[in-house]
């Protein structure tokens, strides 16, 4: 199965690409979604991160306190790798698990946080999503009701653009309307369908 990890930095544009990927016939998985799964309450995750953390990362209901965590995270380097640590063997296990039980002609694998964590992820092309900061600070504000500062801030945490462009095989430039989007996306599902071929023929 041909998998293609999918990232950008906050606002590029990455779940609107993805959507057109899906409508067109790619299999989508998200890494963040999987990780929310796995980490909800009684889930394999939950008792590890509990451990970490305290019981103080968990509200009410049992769930855990994620802007809480974030937050944690955000000033502690040691307690971000020893999370990552539990996460990330678990996501690239489902991943795998997800994609074999897959009919689809290719998988996208979308992955907001591919470069800053330090894990591998078993895909074969990386496509990054790239959009000038400016209009990925207004995007994402005006999509999330929060100040230009919030975004920037994130940004912040995130690898630059000029490395995120130099690991990249392929690259969507997401700087103009919706309909140029589309067919840098209608473009690459058909190189993925090829390379999807190939790699079938070769195995
Ligand atoms: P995040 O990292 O925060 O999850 P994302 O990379 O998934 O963000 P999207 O949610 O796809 O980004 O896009 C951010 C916002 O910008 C959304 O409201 C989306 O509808 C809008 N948007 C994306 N691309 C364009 C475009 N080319 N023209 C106009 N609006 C766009």
């Amino acid at each position: 199965m041909y998998r293609v990890g999918l990232t950008g930095g906050i606002g590029s544009g990455k779940t609107t690409v993805t959507n057109m990927f899906e409508k067109l016939g790619a299999r989508i998985i998200d890494a963040d979604i999987i990780v929310r799964e796995l980490s909800g309450s009684g889930k394999p995750a939950y008792q590890a991160i509990l451990q970490l953390f305290g019981t103080e990362v968990v509200d009410e209901n049992q769930e855990l306190r994620r802007p809480l965590i974030r937050q944690m995270i955000f000033s502690n380097a040691e307690l971000k790798t020893r999370l990552e640590a539990i996460l990330h063997p678990l996501v690239r296990t489902e991943i795998d698990q997800r994609i074999m039980k897959n009919s689809h002609p290719y998988s996208i694998i979308s992955i907001p946080l591919l470069f800053e964590g330090n894990s591998a992820y078993n895909i074969d092309r990386i496509l990054v999503i790239d959009a000038p900061e400016k209009l990925q600070i207004a995007r994402a504000a005006s999509r999330d009701g929060v100040d230009c500062e919030d975004v920037q801030n994130i940004i912040a945490t995130q690898i630059s653009r000029k490395q995120r462009l130099e690991r990249a095989d392929d690259v969507i430039i997401n700087d103009a309307d919706i309909a140029s989007l589309q067919s840098q996306v209608r473009l690459l599902h058909d190189k993925y369908l090829q390379l999807a071929d190939q790699q079938r023929c070769l195995t």
